[in-house]
């Protein structure tokens, strides 16, 4: 790119939005400094740079950009600028940019719903390069724009290749607060649509990425309105992290509410993540939102969040980000895990949820071991050996357990199990201790045995219960 065509982009950003973004300034002085060849970025900037600095990257105070530097703000650090940002132009001009689908799908229907559009970077040198490797850098540069214009191009021409092979499914795109509140989007989201016109526009989501806080809530609130007049629907991204969920969910008619990754991989070890979740559930049935859960790795979590209320996932368990032209087979192949399946016709009661984690902790639990077992691992293993009692479900059996299910057939036989299949890991990390590798290998396949004995016993139960809920 010619240092002209660079100074015209500038112009064009500055004339759009009437500011000048660190990334801008960064790319200004890049072009500035390929004219005064000698003369690198940093120098122009701050002429004392350290010279310990690895090339292609410079620090720049923070306060310089927030304009505090004028103040003498004393506590301002400095906010390291990768070079890459020029490298990031570059990108996006010569197409190196590659958009993935992540399914989402009804876990209780067993279907596919729809999918998020994810970037990466397929770098000649480097590979696939995940989004927040390098997003972050240019989230307060007008690339962050160009970027989710171009993520927006290419989600409406990949919807419309499925739609012209029978497909309709709708695709959720995450823009950044800059780009949603940047004053030409509607007429750009406008514009994009319009070039589509056999698509209805129902089929565009659009995640928010709470990446900075949005500081006019009543004109995001109007432009959400006028999109959805449209059709396009919204959903806050990361529910419960970044800037102020809440007040977003009072004052923003966003259609669904996206539970943060970060709480869903927490749910079955964490009973304050669960909480939580919980409450993200309540919220939105309060507000009338639809909810989705991301970060859903194993079915077991997948069956926890039907029970309390949130059927909708994504997450590895389910599928990773796939490139585009994969998306069509993987949807027609799709099967939902059969634990979803089971439950999808029962409406269920939260106080049967212990049961679940207890039954998934002991599958844990056994599955270390075995993997102790199997690599020949030696010590021994306090936390493996702990008391029957305090185990997690040792301690489900003896309270919640006895209580709810007490007089249901074989759940005596669920204590009996337990207690064997405690004796037997003892003996098995026993033997490990010792050297004795032969005998603990015996020791765990008689537990894998007793567990699925185990879960057989606990599966009953579980269908017992089912037959009452249905
Ligand atoms: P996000 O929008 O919350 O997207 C979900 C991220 O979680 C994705 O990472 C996805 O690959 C990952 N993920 C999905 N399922 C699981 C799971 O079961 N376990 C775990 N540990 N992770 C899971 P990815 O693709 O690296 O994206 C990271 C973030 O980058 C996104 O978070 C989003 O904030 C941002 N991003 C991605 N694409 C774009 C884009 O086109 N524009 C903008 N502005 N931001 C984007
Ligand atoms: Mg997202
Ligand atoms: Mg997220």
């Amino acid at each position: 790119m010619t240092v002209q065509d660079r100074l015209i982009r500038i112009e064009k950003s500055l004339s759009l939005s009437g500011w000048i973004s660190p990334g801008d300034v960064r790319f200004l002085l890049d072009a500035v400094a390929d004219l005064r060849e000698n003369l690198s970025p940093s120098q122009l900037l701050l002429p004392s740079a350290s010279s310990t600095q690895s090339p292609g990257t410079f620090d720049i105070p923070a306060a310089f950009w927030s304009g505090s530097l004028e103040s003498g703000n004393p506590d301002s650090k400095p906010w390291r600028v990768n070079q890459s940002v020029e490298r990031i132009y570059q990108a996006l001009d010569s197409g190196e940019f590659r958009l993935y689908f992540q399914p989402k799908v009804n876990m209780r229907l067993g279907k596919v719903v729809g999918l998020e559009a994810l970037i990466r970077w397929e770098h000649p040198e480097f590979g696939l390069i995940p989004p927040l490797s390098f997003l972050p850098q240019i989230e307060e540069s007008s690339l962050i724009i160009d970027i989710g214009e171009w993520v927006l191009d290419n989600a409406l021409s990949q919807i419309n290749r499925w739609q012209k092979m029978g497909q309709m499914i709708p695709v959720s795109i995450n823009l950044s607060v800059n780009h949603l509140t940047h004053r030409a989007f509607l007429i750009r989201l406008k514009d994009a649509l319009s070039r589509y016109p056999d698509l209805p526009p129902n089929l565009i989501d659009i995640e928010i990425v709470e990446s900075v806080a949005i500081g006019d809530l009543k004109a995001m609130s109007q432009l959400m309105v006028e999109c959805q007049e449209m059709g396009v629907t919204f959903s806050i991204d990361d529910f419960g992290t970044g800037y102020s969920s809440l007040r977003y969910l009072k004052r923003l008619p966003s259609n669904t509410l996206k539970i943060d990754q970060s709480f869903v991989l927490g749910l079955l070890h964490d009973s304050g993540d669960m909480e939580l979740i919980k409450a993200v559930i309540a919220l939105a049935q309060v507000f009338n939102r639809s909810v989705i859960a991301e970060g859903v790795e194993s079915p077991e979590a997948g069956v926890v969040l039907m029970w309390l209320g949130c059927d909708l996932a994504q997450g590895f368990c389910i599928s990773k980000a796939l490139p585009g032209d994969a998306v069509f087979d993987w949807i027609k192949r799709y099967q939902p895990d059969p634990s979803w399946a089971l439950w999808s016709g029962v409406k269920f009661d939260l106080s049967d949820v212990p049961l679940l984690l207890a039954q998934y902790d002991h599958s844990i639990w056994v599955t270390r071991i075995v993997d102790r077992i199997q690599h020949s691992r030696s010590g021994l293993f306090e936390d493996d050996m702990g008391d029957q009692d305090v185990c997690r479900f040792g301690r489900w059996y003896v309270e919640d357990g006895m209580n709810k299910y007490g007089n249901f057939d074989g759940f005596s036989e669920l204590g009996k199990l337990h207690h064997e299949m405690h004796v037997i890991a003892d003996e098995a990390i026993l033997s490990l201790s010792t050297g004795q590798w032969d005998e603990a290998m015996v020791y765990g396949e008689r537990l894998v045995a007793l567990k699925d004995v185990l879960f057989s016993r606990l599966a009953n139960i579980l269908g017992t219960i089912r037959l009452a809920h249905a």
